[in-house]
């Protein structure tokens, strides 16, 4: 037998409760021998004059270097001159891709329990651009910008992704009826990658009726591909739908192959410092990391163990209703490895 050299990944734990779910994560890798050596990172004190923003240099270098990383939640302090965290890392990452899957954890009850879908988010351009303005008093102006580029390079990966993944429908969700330059020139991108991947069924709906659908029966859908704003909403009504932000995972998709997996809640200064928060969203996120390296055994031990715990009842945080802490929660995974 040989043992490969560890995979060097980025870690950011962030604000609030980020430290305490990224000790979770980093302790229920380490039981379950993932190949995996940190890389932590920090967000600054002052502000970093080459990024703008409380993120240093060094930590940007260190995703471009190691291609790869898991963030806890950031809250942007308050303040002038400069710009939030998130948006640096999208910009200075060039993340054009959020990708969010969701699935019904077994054992957890909620409205269905068949939800098993996969949102993926244009995340650079649309409504997002930051081109606002007024034009004169009492009337403003926002502008939503597509480019082909942009829809193109979302489309590829939503169709690369279902193939890889094994699933078999793509659904493009649009206002093109309404939008009809900038979601048509959306939809245009999505069709020509379609012709691509005959062997994947691919479906256009409205966003309005999307929404209806997803409450009604969330079965319906497998991977949906959307602009920023409506990827910014269709993939919270999701998260909804199997229990909240304390579970859901997501992994940003960047220019060159760097993947920046992240949980989609914030940094709960409300429970911070407690031993209280769930660390599900942030270890799945890291599933998704590992996934994305393609240590699918790890990622299924881990996944698994993790929907044992919480399906089994007996240690859950607050968040679902049990009385558990962070630590309790996180010793019971490690246990069920
Ligand atoms: P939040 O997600 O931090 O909290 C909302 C509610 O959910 C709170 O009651 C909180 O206790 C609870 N909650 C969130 N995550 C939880 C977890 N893992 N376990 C248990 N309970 C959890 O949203 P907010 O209060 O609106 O934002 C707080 C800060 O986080 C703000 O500064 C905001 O800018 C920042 N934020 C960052 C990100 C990010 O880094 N991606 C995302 C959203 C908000």
């Amino acid at each position: 037998a040989f043992s490969s050299a560890p995979i060097t990944a980025t870690l950011f734990p962030g604000d609030g409760i980020g430290p305490e779910i990224a000790e979770s994560v980093k302790q229920i890798f380490r039981e379950a021998e993932v190949p995996i050596e940190w890389e932590e990172h920090y967000v600054g004190t002052e502000i970093d004059p080459r990024t703008q923003s409380f993120l240093t240099w060094e930590s940007l270098e260190s995703v471009r270097r190691n291609r790869v990383g898991l963030k806890g939640p950031m809250a942007t302090p308050i303040g002038k001159g400069h710009r939030s965290l998130n948006l640096t890392l999208r910009k200075e990452l060039n993340l054009y891709a959020n990708v969010r899957p969701c699935y019904s954890l077994p054992g957890y009850k909620t409205r269905y329990d068949d939800v098993n879908l996969v949102t993926i988010r244009e995340n650079t351009e649309g409504e997002y651009s930051g081109l606002e303005h007024q034009v004169v008093r009492g009337v403003v102006e926002s502008l939503k910008i597509i480019t082909r580029q942009a829809s193109l390079r979302v489309a590829e990966y939503a169709f690369h992704y279902a193939k890889a993944h094994g699933r078999e429908r793509v659904s493009a969700i649009h206002k093109a009826n309404i939008m009809q330059k900038t979601d048509g020139l959306f939809l245009k991108c999505c069709r020509e990658v379609a012709e691509k991947y005959p062997e994947i069924t691919y479906e256009e709906v409205v966003i309005d009726n999307c929404c209806m659908m997803l409450v009604k029966n969330p079965a319906l859908f497998d991977v949906l591909v959307m602009p920023n704003l409506y990827g910014d909403i269709i993939s919270d009504l999701c998260a909804g739908l199997i229990g909240g932000l304390g579970l859901t995972p997501s992994c940003n998709i960047g220019e060159g192959g760097i993947a920046l997996a992240e949980a989609v809640h914030g940094s709960a200064p409300d429970i911070a410092g407690k031993n209280l928060a769930n660390p599900t969203a942030l270890l799945l996120s890291g599933v998704s990391m590992l996934r994305h390296l393609e240590l699918h055994d790890k990622a299924d031990r881990i996944q698994k163990a993790v929907l044992e715990t919480i399906a089994e009842g007996k240690y859950r945080t607050a968040d679902l209703g049990g009385s558990s802490t962070t630590s309790d929660f996180t010793r019971a995974i490690c246990d069920h490895l």
